[in-house]
């Protein structure tokens, strides 16, 4: 579906757009072998086998003919999740990295968008790889993401939640009782957190 072919590189070169001024974070590379596998799996399944889906024939055999507001959907879903995307860079902003570390002038992040979940740039990456899957109208190239995301996820969350613990102790301690993962703890608002 065109549609969706189309969507999938305007997320491609937001996501750019919005990393650009924060491409020092992508230098530090304190990476372990298990964070580079999960990092090239989901640039396989969530960048490659799109591109190999909208440039080739081969992925044909596994599309689907959506209902039209299921791909609508997934557009909505990625507009919302480049929104977080963008300010969760901006309220981060040097304390990016693509790995996970702590540098010298590291600063615990509680405000903007980081007031209501720990891991805003992760609820960004679930809604626009949920979006992918919606408007890639094909099985393998449409759910490669979301499957190459949920593993780096579930994965590397706690390692990044102990981290955290171990930089900022009782601060951090504090902050996990006012906030979700990735979605906002009920009852906690921006007047309260
Ligand atoms: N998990 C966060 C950030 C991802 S980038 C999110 O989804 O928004 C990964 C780096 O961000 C880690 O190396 C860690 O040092 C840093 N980080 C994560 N949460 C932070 C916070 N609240 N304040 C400052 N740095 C943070």
């Amino acid at each position: 579906m065109l549609l969706g072919k189309i969507a999938f590189f305007v997320l491609l070169v937001a996501q750019i757009v919005i990393r650009y001024p924060y491409r020092e974070g992508m230098k530090r590379t304190n990476m372990d072998n298990q964070e580079k596998g999960l990092l090239f799996g989901l640039t396989v399944s969530g960048l490659l086998l799109p591109l190999v889906y909208i440039f080739t024939p081969w992925l044909s055999f596994a599309d689907y003919i959506p209902p039209s507001w299921l791909p609508i959907i997934g557009i909505i879903m990625m507009v919302a999740g480049l929104y977080m995307f963008w300010r969760a860079h901006a309220d981060l902003g040097r304390n990016w990295s693509s790995s996970l570390d702590i540098h010298v002038t590291h600063n615990l992040i509680t405000r903007g968008v980081y007031q209501h979940v720990r891991h805003p740039m992760y609820t960004a990456s679930w809604l626009m790889y949920l979006g992918q899957a919606l408007f890639l109208s094909n099985w393998i190239a449409g759910l490669g993401g979301i499957i190459g995301f949920a593993l780096l996820y579930f994965l590397r969350v706690p390692k990044e939640e102990q981290m955290m613990l171990n930089e900022f102790g009782e601060q951090y301690q504090q902050y996990m009782t006012k906030t979700g993962r990735v979605i906002p703890k009920r009852g906690f608002t921006s007047q309260n957190a």
